[in-house]
Formats: structure tokens, sequence, C-alpha cells
């Protein structure tokens, strides 16, 4: 059809990443898609991009069994030769980078340079797990026996399913997949079906890598869809873990099937995350760091900054010159080169904007600048203040997925960190100071009761070295860097007697 984007000449560019007007959206070694078709749609325009043919639930069971199969083989190899696969892979993407950026940049909507930088999280991951590949396992234990060895064995779970949001189409794929792989597991993603594309690119880059060793490309298999084949992972027993980044609504539903048949979860899910300014804090660093954390990928982030705590005495010259910054942000075309805030992924998600504001309005805020949609083509909203609402005016503890800022007064520190606290949800959490005490306060039991805690800097742009993820109704989970490999692997502790007595531990005699 004439009218999807893939067929005009300025986006032929998308055939260098082996799409087509229609994509086959299951691998399990070969392609397949026998379920319903799903057109992707750029949200700058709304114009139709290509389409993708989704899983059924039969070419589901088909994925998980070949999948499995391939596990038998991929387990065997030692892990640091599943780590050069992964560097491989690492290197594979390097080649596509800027295309695999632009792909996500035209149909998930962020601006390029953060398009680019997703597929650098992927790169940075495959690095880092290469890496670990050949370090990763327990240590062996003094046993309190005679002629006794006690050792921490670390196995592969076996299946991983991985479930992703739209707005980290690559990375947090990427995440899971480069840990995943090198602990000696296989992998089933289903990403969101509105990045469709995105995920069938990702996969046809990894499945070459494989073909190319002569591995079963089943290893990495992929089953798009939505709810239902989502639902199929969570209630799979043949799924050993079940990773899945989401809405807190949807992760809830999936983490109760997952735990109904005792499964392991991962769960990576809402924030509503808090920047606190102090008086004392060195104010050229905070309009900066404001602006990425609210504004940047439209206020699409996990770790989106949606609650701004300023104490009373820098409060309104704060948020005049966050006024002024706002005024300058450069809103359009995502793929654009000097763009800073692209488009709404969806038009929904233009209505749940817009009705945040009626809300925030009614429960007394005010607009001090944005609150409207944008009268162009594409899902484009201004970035939007609100002062003047209460810190636990129901609004403010609502994670709504888009570019709005409340900005709430506080008097003192014992306030400001438990209006951090008091939402459900603990991902990410930041404080501007140079008071010392106040900085280890901060970190500390009675501090910020979030996965991240950050001081001077944004609560968005994590690095993949550290462990990521976030407390209660975040989910609980942890991914990317430090000990998170281990959600992968299954711990067993081995005690092994070489002696030719059998002593009893605690010295019980039993004879
Ligand atoms: P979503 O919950 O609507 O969808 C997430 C995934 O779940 C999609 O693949 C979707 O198809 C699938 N799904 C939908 N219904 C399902 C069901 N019943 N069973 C199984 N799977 C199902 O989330 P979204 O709108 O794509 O993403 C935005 C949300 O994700 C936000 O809340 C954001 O904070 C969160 N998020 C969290 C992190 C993190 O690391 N904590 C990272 C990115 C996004």
């Amino acid at each position: 059809m004439s009218s999807l984007l893939i067929n005009q000449p300025e986006y032929s560019w998308l055939k260098e990443l082996g799409l087509k007007e229609d994509n086959e959206g299951v691998y399990n070694g070969t392609w397949g898609g026998k379920g319903e078709v799903v057109t992707s749609y750029c949200p700058g325009n709304n114009a139709p991009i290509a389409r993708v043919k989704q899983a059924t639930l039969d070419e589901y069971n088909e994925t998980v069994n070949k999948a499995k199969e391939a596990w038998k083989i991929w387990a065997d190899i030692p892990a640091p030769k599943r780590g050069e696969i992964v560097r491989q892979i690492g290197d594979a993407l390097r080649k596509k980078i800027k295309l695999l950026g632009h792909l996500e940049s035209l149909e998930m909507g962020k601006i390029l340079v953060e398009g680019v930088g997703e597929v650098q999280e992927y790169v940075d991951i495959c690095d880092y797990a290469v890496g670990l590949s050949r370090i990763i396992g327990g240590p062996i234990l003094p046993s309190e026996r005679p002629g006794h060895a006690l050792i921490e064995q670390w196995n592969p779970v076996g299946l991983v399913g991985i479930i992703t949001a739209f707005n980290f189409p690559v990375a947090v794929y990427g995440w899971n997949n480069a840990l995943a792989l090198i602990c000696g597991n296989v992998c089933l993603w289903k990403g969101a079906p509105t990045t469709s594309l995105t995920s069938v690119a990702v996969t046809k880059i990894v499945a070459q890598v494989f073909e190319d060793n002569k591995l079963p490309g089943a290893i990495c298999s992929l089953t798009c869809g939505g709810a239902d084949i989502g639902n199929a992972i969570a209630k799979d027993e043949r799924v050993d873990l079940v990773s899945f980044t989401g809405s807190t609504n949807v992760g809830k539903q999936v983490a109760l099937k997952v735990q109904e048949r005792f499964g392991r979860k991962l769960l990576e899910l809402g924030g509503n995350n808090a920047i606190i300014v102090f008086e004392d804090a060195d104010l050229s660093l905070v309009t900066p760091s404001v602006l990425f954390a609210a504004v940047g990928t439209a206020g699409q982030r996990c770790t989106t900054a949606r609650r701004l705590f300023l104490h009373e005495s820098i409060h309104d010259e704060i948020v005049e010159k966050l006024s002024k910054a706002y005024a300058q942000v450069r809103i359009g075309d995502p793929c654009a080169p000097d763009t800073l805030c692209g488009p709404l992924h969806t038009k929904q998600a233009v209505e749940m904007y817009l009705s945040a504001v009626e809300q925030a309005k009614c429960e007394g805020g005010t607009v001090v600048c944005g609150g409207k949609v944008i009268d162009r083509p594409g899902n484009f909203v201004e970035p939007t203040i609100m002062t003047g609402l209460a810190h636990d005016a129901a609004i403010v503890h609502k994670e709504t997925f888009a570019p709005i800022l409340y900005v709430i007064k506080f008097k003192t520190e014992e306030e400001a960190f438990a209006w951090n606290n008091e939402v459900k949800q603990g991902l990410s959490s930041s404080i501007f100071t140079k008071d010392l005490g106040r900085i280890f306060r901060w970190l500390g039991p009675k501090g910020s009761d979030c996965g991240l805690v950050n001081v001077n800097i944004p609560t968005s742009g994590a690095e993949i070295g550290g462990a990521f993820g976030g407390e209660k109704h975040t989910g609980g989970g942890r991914e990317s860097g430090s000990d998170s490999w281990k959600h992968y692997m299954r711990r067993s502790t081995c005690t092994i007697n070489y002696s030719k007595d059998l002593p009893l531990a605690q010295g019980i005699k039993f004879q």
C-alpha cells in the first residue's frame, strides 16, 4: 500500500533494517506470524509506517517448545563462550545504531539522540555481560565438618519470558537479553504491540549472530502480540522467569498469575519520581536537571520527574527560571536533529494528559505554563508546570505518562523527605543540596525509600553499571548492573563429603 511510510523514498533506510510493508512478528529459528496484523504509526504525524503480523497462541506454544529445545544446546556452552556470542550481538548493534535509533524515533516518538542512546544502552550492557561471563559464580564457603566442601553453585533458570513497555523498546529487552544469555538462559520476547517494528528489527540483528555461529535462532525468540501473549507467558509453567516491564496495573495482574504457579518474576513497574531542591542548592544545576527529567522523552520515562518540591525561600525564583526554560523547548518532529521534545506515543496518551491537567485544576492547581494540546498533526502536547497543589492531592500521587510537573513548596527537610516517600511508587528520587549531613540522611534509613537515590543529578538517565529498579508498587525488581544477574540464575548450596566419615552438622549424633 503506497500510503505506508516505508514505501516513500525518504524512509527507504527502513529496508536496511530488513523491514518491509508486511513483517513477520514471530521468530523461533524461522519467521512466522499468523495472528492479527498490527499497523505501526508514527506518533509525530500518525502516518502508518508498516505492518507486523502478530503471533497466535499456537505459534506461541510452538515457540516455547523450540526455545526449550534450544536451551539444551545453549546451557552446555561455557559461559565465556556465551559471552563471545553476546559480544558479537553488541558489535552487530553498533553497526546499526543510527538506523535503529532512527526507527525508535519514528515508531516510539522519542527524539533522535535518545533513540540512539537507547541502542547504546543495549551495546553497553552487552560489553558488561561479556565481562560478567568470566566472573559470575558463587563462593566456596568454609564447612564446619572435616572433609567436607560447601559450594555455592549458580545455574541458569532456563527460559526467560521478557515482556516490555513501549517507552524503552530496545534497552529493556537488551538489559534482560544480554544478562540472561551469559547466565545460560534462552529468551522469549514480547514487546509492546505499538513498537512491533522495533522488536522485529532488533530480533533480525540478533538472529543473524546466532545464524552466523550455527546456533539455534530460538535461543532469542520473538512472539509479537498484546495482552493475549503476555497473559500466556505469565501463566505458562514452562517460562522459568517472567521479566515484566510496564505499568503497575498490568504488572500486578502478571505478578499474581506468576505467583499462582510459584514462578519467578522480575517486575519493573511505574514510578512517581520527585526532585527536592533545598535552599543551599547550586541553583545552576537545577534548571537543566529538572528540564531533562520532566520534559525529556516528553515525560514518558519511568524515571521522569513528576513532582518538584522547592524550599519556600527559592520557590518563586526557580518556577520563573523553569518557565523561561520551558518556553524555549523546541517541540517538533522527533527525528529532526534539533528537537528537544517529541510527541506522546498515542492519541490515548494525549487524552490522559488533558484529563490529568483538568483534574489537577479541579484539585486546586494553577497552570504556570503549558496545559494544552498543540494544534498540528501528531500527538503533541505542551510540557506543563502546575503549582498550588497539595503534596497529597490525588493527581499528584498518580503516574500520568506525560510531561506534567507538579511544583510544591516545602519548609523543612523532614516534610520534604516524607513527601518523597508518601506515594505508592518507589523508583527514582533526587535532592539538590550542598549539605553533607543532609546527603547522608537522604541515603540512609530515614531518607529516600526509592531504588534510585540521587544527589545533584536528575531522576532520569541511569547508567547500566548500577542495579536499576524500584520498591513498593514499582515492583522490587532490579535489572542491568551490580548483582542483577542473580535474578536470571538459581542458586544451589552444595555440600560434598570427601572423607570416609559421616559427621552431622551442629554436632548431632544419630546413632
Ligand atoms: P503497559 O503495562 O500498558 O504494557 C506493558 C506490556 O505489558 C506491553 O508489552 C503490553 O502489551 C503487555 N500487556 C498488556 N496487558 C497484559 C496482560 N494482561 N498480561 C501480560 N502482559 C500484558 O505499559 P506501557 O504503557 O507499555 O508502558 C508504560 C509503563 O511502563 C509506565 O507505567 C512506566 O513507568 C512503566 N515502565 C517502567 C520501567 C521500569 O524499569 N520500572 C521501565 C519502562 C516503563
